[in-house]
């Protein structure tokens, strides 16, 4: 089979992320898996199975449709939703499938409790407390009020308590702290109104590595199993191997003078004579594609700017690179909706058909992108593994 563009996974590389986190995890805390976003752009029901085949227990993903996709690769193990389900179906749906539902809102547990009151199906939660993210969550009387109405249902069982975090990552931990403390208080607040919740947990990956007294009863991780480090001020990172790549072939090559313009609105103009070769991957594959957030203050913004002035004067470090044969050479001129251009030196030696690595962030990767699993040197299409059992290891 012949692709134009996919990503190549390394399941080893997976597998030894997850032994590098779990290096650091006491045994009493448990680990969750966040594969939200198709695992930050590893597919997530084949990352799930990688994990679970290594002792990973428990998932967690943003959405009812996430959790369903797990479900429906095969993943029995807990699965818990970070966002509120606001659709009587969708509680059905969830309950029928044993997925934990967090309750973030006096609105979603009423849902809850006009459903899960007329069934007989076990229905497990974990409450949300809002705590400084500003995203969703419960204060304390809403705790308490939904402990004391769910605790009327003998088949609904509060098995954790969470909050999440705003700035784990900061180098300053006054407000991590604060929405720590801000949370152990609600817990406390629940315990001395007789609601003991067995599973509590506060940290993703930034708050896992910083603050070991913030694990509790369990960590919440993502980024870290995805083979990168939180942008966070960390003392004692991990080891860890990103199992990512995204590949595509050249698909045309010629031969250019110097002066020749390259591209839309003629951005780029050869210096030298050189060879232009042609990918068939563009910003509508996520090439060249900023993340468009607000800076988080005037020293992001200087160095965002100083970054873009750096890559306009075309200073090597800050350009666009791909990479050919274990060589690196520059995108130039405007990126197109689906191909770009790479100016290769006129000695060196690329052929139509060569295949080219390029820096394509993982979680931008259109979902209809093929994605190949390798193990052990060895490659399997996403899809076929299941069947075939090539993750399984029982060849
Ligand atoms: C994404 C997410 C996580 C995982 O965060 P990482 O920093 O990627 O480990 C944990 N908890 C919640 C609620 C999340 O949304």
């Amino acid at each position: 089979m012949y692709y134009d563009k996919w990503v190549e996974i390394d399941t080893d590389a997976i597998k030894y992320n997850l032994l590098q986190v779990q290096s650091r995890i006491p045994e009493e805390v448990r680990l969750i898996a966040v594969l939200k976003a198709q695992a930050y752009g590893h597919g997530a029901a084949e990352v799930a199975r990688i994990l679970y085949q290594n002792g990973v227990d428990f998932f967690a993903v943003s959405y009812l449709s996430e959790a369903m996709q797990l479900r429906n690769g095969g993943i029995r193990a807990s699965i818990l939703l970070f966002t509120p389900l606001i659709d009587y179906y969708q509680i059905k749906e969830a309950v029928e499938n044993y997925i934990t539902m967090a309750i973030t809102s006096l609105y979603d547990a009423e849902l809850l409790e006009e459903f899960a009151g007329g069934i007989n199906q076990p229905v497990t939660v974990h409450l949300k407390i809002e705590t400084g993210l500003g995203r969703f969550g419960l204060n304390a009387e809403e705790a308490a009020e939904i402990c004391q109405k769910l605790s009327g249902y003998s088949n609904i069982y509060i098995e954790g308590i969470y909050t999440h975090m705003a700035e784990g990552g900061a180098a300053n931990s006054r407000y991590t702290k604060r929405q720590f403390k801000k949370f152990q208080r609600v817990v406390q607040i629940l315990e001395e109104a007789g609601y003991n919740i067995p599973v509590k947990h506060v940290a993703n990956s930034a708050v896992f590595l910083k603050y070991p007294d913030m694990h509790l009863n369990a960590v919440r991780i993502g980024t870290l199993l995805s083979g990168q480090h939180p942008v966070a001020d960390i003392k004692n990172p991990l080891q860890l191997v990103d199992p990512y790549k995204f590949k595509t072939h050249v698909i045309a090559i010629k031969n250019h003078k110097a002066g020749d313009y390259l591209g839309y609105s003629r951005t780029w103009r050869l210096a030298d004579d050189a060879q232009v070769a042609v990918i068939p991957v563009g910003y509508y594959d996520g090439l060249a594609l900023e993340v468009a957030n607000q800076p988080t203050g005037w020293m992001d913004l200087f160095k965002r700017m100083v970054k873009m002035l750096l890559a306009y004067l075309n200073i090597r470090r800050f350009q666009l690179t791909v990479r050919i044969k274990g060589k690196s050479y520059p995108i130039r001129g405007k990126v197109f909706m689906q191909m770009a251009l790479i100016e290769i030196p006129q000695d060196m030696v690329v052929n139509i058909g060569d295949e080219v690595e390029l820096p394509i962030r993982k979680t931008l990767v259109a979902d209809n992108t093929v994605r190949i699993y390798i193990k052990s040197g060895r490659a399997g299409k996403q899809g076929d593994i299941y069947r075939t059992s090539y993750l399984a290891g029982e060849e």
